[in-house]
């Protein structure tokens, strides 16, 4: 991967493209034709979706396969060689997610490989302006590349407020390490989470030299994965994946200031936030703007007759509780027909918990009284419906499995 951005224009003031309101193609065509490219030329080009689940186009789980077509017919027409690659959530055959995503179809069409990125062995990249985390296992072929191509979908995200470029790096860790940033302890001293620490450690080593930020259709709420699609047919393009998040928040109602691992990483010099700094265009951008709803803030009142006793649980047990919750809320109550309150437990603390507590996860083990306990670390959000209701559900979906690939 070559270090340093050919394709960016300016450090302090980088250009931003939007397109909107033509079609996932025509969008994206527009938008990378609007950036100098000529770096390209020659070069070995890795694009980067988010096709690390097991999901159709227009859900706004993954990439859109129109933008990823006029991704490869822009770049090969500027003298790339360009290839599709990822590594996806744990669980997930990404040669599978790529055909129900539609990448394969589009990709082979243009005699473009598509590469499971986790085939291969990892290479161990050393983070050293680190906090959360020292090193990372990189799938080679993000290494072996010369450009990297981060190609998110606009999502609200549960744990880190969006997933957009940045995150979308996530995709390029290596099998079950990617699983690590959900499971890191937190750091003294540090207001912030220690998963929006280690997306802005990341950041400082996997950072991609372009980003085109689909929001064909995007995704609001619960996002990575259990939210609502939101359609908004917008692309966005920049040489800096900051700048490009930055005008994806602002398009999606949101403030990329508030976002922690944006806002780290802009401290820290990866990339520009400030919208004021940007040149954004077209000049009326800002007319494309379409609030995405947020994620809920407390998930007592989501769901309001549940009370979750959570101590130092890790954010992987999080999203297992609320892919359960989002998924089988309605079903609940038949299993706890004498309760009007149900309560469940998540994470490592000791204190007692109410008689018939549903305890999630290997940290509960000690803690579990009389009420179902579900092993994992975590578990997947099918077995836990699976232990209540006695039976294992055969219903195992994407939207069950773990947030692994967390793009
Ligand atoms: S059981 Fe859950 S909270 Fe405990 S370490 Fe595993 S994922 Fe984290």
């Amino acid at each position: 991967m070559i270090a340093g951005n050919p394709l960016l224009d300016s450090k302090t003031s980088p250009a931003v493209q939007c397109a909107a309101g033509n079609g996932a193609y025509d969008n994206t065509r527009q938008a990378l034709e609007a950036i100098n490219l000529a770096a390209v030329r020659g070069r070995r080009v890795l694009l980067k979706p988010n096709a690390g689940r097991l999901a159709s186009a227009g859900a706004g789980i993954t990439t859109d396969p129109q933008v990823v077509a006029a991704a490869i017919d822009v770049l090969r027409e500027h003298g790339a060689e360009v290839t599709v690659g990822e590594s996806p959530i744990v669980g997930v055959d990404v040669l599978e997610a790529f055909e129900m995503t539609g990448i394969a179809a589009v990709a082979s069409q243009r005699n473009c490989p598509c590469l499971d990125m986790d085939r291969r062995p990892y290479v161990e990249v050393p983070v050293p302006e680190g906090r959360a985390i020292h090193s990372l296992k990189v799938c080679s072929d993000v290494l072996e590349c010369d450009l990297l191509v981060s190609m998110p979908v606009m999502k609200m995200h549960m744990h880190t407020g969006v997933s957009l470029s940045v995150k979308n790096m996530k995709g390029c860790l290596w099998r079950r390490s990617k699983v690590q940033f959900h499971m890191l302890p937190p750091i003294k001293g540090s207001e912030q989470k220690p998963i929006d620490i280690a997306i802005a450690d990341m950041a400082s080593v996997l950072r991609p030299h372009l980003a085109i930020v689909d929001g064909t259709v995007g995704m609001e709420g619960l996002g990575p994965s259990a939210g609502q699609a939101k359609p908004l047919d917008a692309v966005v393009v920049s040489s800096d994946p900051f700048a490009a998040d930055a005008v994806a928040c602002h398009l999606m109602g949101a403030d990329a200031g508030r976002i922690p691992h944006l806002y780290l990483g802009a401290q820290r010099g990866y990339g520009v936030i400030d919208l004021d700094a940007l040149e954004v265009c077209p000049g009326h951008w800002r007319s494309f703007v379409s609030a995405f709803a947020h994620p809920p803030a407390n998930l007592t009142i989501e769901f309001p007759n549940i009370t979750v006793w959570d101590d130092r649980s890790c954010s992987a047990c999080q999203s297992t509780l609320l892919l359960f919750l989002a998924r089988y809320q309605d079903r609940l109550f038949d299993y706890f027909p004498s309760q009007s309150r149900l309560h469940i437990a998540i994470g490592k603390a000791d204190q007692k918990l109410p008689q018939g507590t549903l305890c999630i996860g290997n940290c509960t083990a000690q803690r579990r009284g009389d009420g179902p306990f579900v092993p994992g670390c975590p578990p997947v959000a099918s077995q836990i419906f699976g232990v209540i209701s006695q039976e294992q559900s055969a219903d195992v979906t994407d939207a069950d499995r773990i947030e692994g690939g967390g793009q």
